[in-house]
């Protein structure tokens, strides 16, 4: 199938062929169609599927068709869980729709509100936003959504993990009630499934499964390490293998700054993104990621999600994750857009409960390889650092979550914990 033959317009196609696609992706082929079609579209779909193209392209041909209102009001909305995904998806926005007549712009939380209220002002067919400064912006006035036309909400899942829920209902009394609903999610808990009845109309349900991020594509290997010997090995792979682009995780943001400090001091270009980090630092840390001048990007869960970093040859878990779902997040990093992958865990033995609740998941025995000198202490203990991280506590009773992740101070600019998590195992990301 081409892209010509889903129906879009001599100007979209030019754009689509100048960002070098060729064919649409299977989430793109079903979703573009009934989307042109003004239904309802509930899609299960998560990045490095395509999906951003398959919801902004049919999008941008609507609104091309319509005429334009004077004011341009704002008449597609989009909002997303996190301020990277928002930039992302307003990236890609403009340059499919070079050669259009549409506005678009971004809102979100952290940084200054006045530039964005000018955008706002000037007229915008299409607003790309986060929940909490969406929310603000109403509040003083300041933004009119009386004229939506058609709504998604993408990555629905992590913004009910975030706890938007309730600012996803009050921005959504605000809506015309007759408009056209598109919404994303990777997974369809009892919850999603709540929330998108309550929303969509009707759906069409489309699914795609991730292109190359299948673990096919992806060599997984667990190195098992003395706990304290994790950053040698580190700066030891990257340096001996030559690597150029690796993106580390670690469990806590402190870690994260740690390992980071210890790379640049070993020579390699490294940088943090978590949730301690100004938006500023991490929109900067990820630019150099992407144009190569950083080699090394270390990462906590929460700050990683959502980012588009095309052809990741190495993801490696500096720490396993304790939520093993994380595990899955992190190897679909690699092995993307045609790439092979390879993920590669440090495991000390203090994670021994990590990795089997990591490998029930994924239903697979990872395959461990011993790196001589770096071998744990046979003797040493399995139990995890902390009491109470165990899989068994992961439907503890949910903490209410705050309702605006997207302004608040620097130290939980990603947001409040997931409601449905335990604490402890989210508390320091
Ligand atoms: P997304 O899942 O929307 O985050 O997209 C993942 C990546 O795939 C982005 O870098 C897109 O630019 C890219 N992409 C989207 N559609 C296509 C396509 N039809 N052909 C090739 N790459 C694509």
């Amino acid at each position: 199938m081409s892209f010509n033959s889903l129906g879009l317009s001599d100007a979209l196609l030019k754009a689509i062929s100048k960002k070098g696609y060729t064919t649409p992706s299977p989430i793109q082929q079903k979703a573009i169609p009934p989307i042109l079609e003004g239904k309802d579209v509930l899609a299960s779909a998560q990045t490095g599927t395509g999906k951003t193209a398959g919801f902004t392209l049919p999008i941008l041909q609507i609104l091309s068709q319509g005429q334009h209102l004077r004011q341009r009001p704002i008449r597609a909305l989009i909002l997303t869980p996190t301020r990277e995904l928002a930039a992302q998806i307003l990236a890609n926005i403009k340059e499919y729709s070079e050669f259009l007549d549409i506005k678009s712009t971004v809102i979100f939380g952290g940084v200054n509100q006045n530039p964005q209220v000018t955008q706002l002002r000037q007229g915008v067919d299409i607003l790309v936003a986060t929940p909490g400064r969406l929310i603000d912006l109403q509040n003083q006035g300041l933004i009119s959504l009386a004229k939506v036309e058609i709504l998604v909400l993408d990555e629905a899942d992590r913004m009910l993990d975030m706890g938007f829920v309730r600012d996803i209902e009050r921005i959504i009394k605000v809506l015309p009630v007759k408009r056209q609903n598109l919404m994303f999610s990777a997974t369809f808990s009892k919850d999603i499934k709540k929330l998108a009845m309550g929303i969509l109309h009707n759906p069409v349900h489309v699914e795609a499964t991730p292109e190359n991020t299948t673990v096919d594509a992806i060599t997984q290997i667990v190195y098992p390490v003395a706990k304290e010997k994790k950053t040698e090995l580190i700066i030891k792979l990257i340096t001996e293998g030559n690597w150029k682009q690796i993106l580390v995780f670690t469990r806590t943001k402190q870690g994260a700054n740690k390992l980071t400090e210890s790379m640049i001091s070993a020579g390699i270009k490294a940088a943090a993104i978590h949730g301690n980090k100004g938006q500023g630092a991490r929109t900067k840390a990820l630019a150099g990621f992407k144009d190569g001048s950083l080699t090394a990007l270390v990462a906590t869960d929460i700050a990683a999600r959502g980012l588009d970093i095309p052809l990741l040859p190495h993801v490696v878990n500096f720490e396993l994750p304790n939520i093993p779902e994380d595990y899955v997040h992190r190897i679909g990093r690699t092995g993307r857009a045609g790439a092979n992958g390879e993920a590669i865990s440090l495991f000390s033995p203090d994670e021994t409960v990590f990795l089997r609740d990591i490998e029930k998941l994924v239903g697979l025995k990872l395959p461990v390889q011993n790196i001589k000198g770096f071998e744990p202490d046979p003797n040493a203990s399995k139990e995890p650092i902390k009491q109470g991280q165990g899989r068994q506590q992961r439907d503890s009773t949910p903490k209410k979550p705050k309702t605006d992740t997207t302004n608040r101070s620097s130290n939980n600019s990603f947001g409040p914990r997931r409601p449905s998590q335990n604490n402890d195992r989210r508390s320091n990301r």
